[in-house]
């Protein structure tokens, strides 16, 4: 037997999975398709974006609020492929990081496209068209996601592109149309409205950001069209006619009726991603997965066929690179017999707009749906006073505690360093702290973080500073 693991797919599942099973002694080996290591994550995800709103949000910070903090710059403007070899930079420097990891783990990796002959046997075809075929106790699956695809509207990744290819636009287009009001949709438009474009998002629904609490998602919403971008909800597109200069989107209400013509340079496509399995053999070797083609794990990431297990974005679960990062720890874990364990009522979720968006835990409609009787804690950023020092004063912290025991089910932040703080959150969440815990944390003077003990104090009705 050549190893005690095999993992297809190098994107946050895979290789942080086959770096803790080499680190419990096992030996490993990573099978990748792409030329690089990384995955959706590193190569065309959460880096790359987060590169680029982290370039366009200077560039707005330049243009608007240093003139008001006294810092005279002139008028900025944009040297697009200047900042895309930014961002293209950065990628490269973290899947070569990937790579030192693998080697320092003395992890084997393999070029080419995995796929799984018989529970133990895995072939690796590369891009000569050359096979090999490698033995292994264990198989785990992390191929991670690929983008959905819109019926009636072709992805040519130039005019119509999907999140691939809205991170390397050559030019900043006049108008761009997004199909779909999620975190990809809402943070890539926030990009592209920052750098000049009109932006306008097309949602099915009647309300922006599924999933995240509904009054931070309403106060978002309006803070998105204060800054310029413009929503069409309750409406789908239905095509897109390409034969003119300008694209003609055709945009009707979700629930049927007369059309309207749209005109755009650039459609983005951003309706959510869907699990990647293509070419991988599991019809054949028996590998069950649900209606919505998941590959179907146990607790313990375990597929109906002994031996090959399944993490990240192919599974079930919210499509998140930490989420898959922690299932490729747990079932490395399990596979070298320990207890593996991921908690999934604490993941921390993400916008990285201007603001933030971070959340973690229950919204208050899951909690009503569940018929949980909670207490709501609230405090504005308008009143911390870091937050009116550096002039970003929109949003609010937003405490849930058990009405009962006061146990924390629930932080929902929208502001300035959301991100940072509801790590604070989470952590206090995973040791069961209750919003007094929260709230009789010292926490530093003048931080935004103050913003969230406020939020603890406002559970039992007592804030300082509002
Ligand atoms: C624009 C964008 C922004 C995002 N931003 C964030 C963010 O800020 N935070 C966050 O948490 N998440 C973000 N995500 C989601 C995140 O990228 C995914 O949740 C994460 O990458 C999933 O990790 P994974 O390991 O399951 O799969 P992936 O990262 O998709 O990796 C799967 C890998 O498997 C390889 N593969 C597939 N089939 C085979 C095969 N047969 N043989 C060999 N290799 C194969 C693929 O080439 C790929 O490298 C973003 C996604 C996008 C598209």
């Amino acid at each position: 037997m050549a190893y005690d693991l095999i993992v297809i797919g190098t994107g946050p599942g895979g290789y942080v999975c086959a770096i803790r099973a080499a680190q419990l002694g096992l030996k490993t080996a990573v099978i990748e398709k792409n030329t690089t290591y990384g995955g959706t994550c590193l190569n065309v995800g959460c880096i790359p974006s987060k590169a680029m709103l982290h370039a366009s949000e200077f560039y707005e910070e330049a243009g608007h609020s240093f003139a008001q903090m006294g810092i005279k710059v002139g008028k900025p403007s944009v040297d697009l492929p200047a900042l895309l070899k930014y961002k293209e930079q950065n990628v490269e420097s973290n899947v070569k990081g990937v790579d030192f990891l693998f080697k320092k783990n003395k992890i084997e990796a393999f070029h080419g496209a995995g796929r799984i002959i018989a529970p133990g046997k895995v072939e690796v075809k590369d891009a000569d068209g050359k096979t090999q075929t490698l033995e292994t106790k264990n198989i785990v699956i992390a191929t991670g996601s690929d983008v959905a695809r819109l019926n009636g509207v072709d992805i040519d990744e130039k005019r119509i592109v999907s999140s691939t290819g809205a991170l390397e636009l050559p030019k900043v287009p006049q108008k761009l149309l997004v199909v779909g009001a999620g975190i990809i949709g809402l943070e890539l438009g926030s990009v592209w409205r920052r750098l000049g474009a009109q932006v306008t998002i097309v949602e099915f629904l009647d309300h922006i950001l599924p999933g995240i609490d509904g009054e931070v998602a309403r106060q978002f919403h309006r803070l998105l069209q204060k800054q310029g971008i413009a929503f069409k909800l309750s409406s789908k597109v239905t095509g897109v006619d390409t034969t003119a200069k300008t694209l003609n989107v055709k945009v009707e209400p979700a629930a049927g009726g007369a059309a309207e013509i749209i005109e755009a340079d650039v459609v983005l496509v951003a309706i959510g991603r869907v699990p990647f399995t293509e070419g991988l053999g599991l019809e054949a070797a028996g590998v069950k997965k649900d209606n919505r083609g998941r590959v179907i794990v146990d607790p313990h990431f375990r597929t109906n066929v002994a031996g090959i297990y399944a993490i990240g974005d192919v599974i079930a679960g919210p499509m998140l690179a930490h989420k898959a990062e922690d299932e490729g720890v747990a079932a490395a874990e399990v596979i070298a017999g320990q207890a593996g364990h991921v908690n999934y009522d604490v993941i921390p979720n993400v916008v990285y707009t201007s603001p933030e968006i971070a959340s973690v835990g229950k919204t208050e409609e899951e909690l009503k749906a569940a018929g949980v009787v909670y207490q709501v804690g609230k405090f504005p950023f308008s009143a911390n006073a870091r937050a009116r020092a550096n002039l970003s004063t929109d949003g609010f912290v937003k405490i849930l505690a058990d009405a009962k025991t006061d146990r924390v089910l629930g932080v929902h932040i929208l502001g300035p360093d959301a991100e940072a703080m509801i790590a604070e959150a989470a952590i206090a969440m995973e040791f069961g702290a209750s919003s007094e815990d929260i709230a009789r944390t010292c926490h530093a003077h003048p931080t935004l973080s103050e913003a969230v003990k406020e939020a603890a104090l406002a559970v039992a009705k007592r804030t300082i500073n509002f």
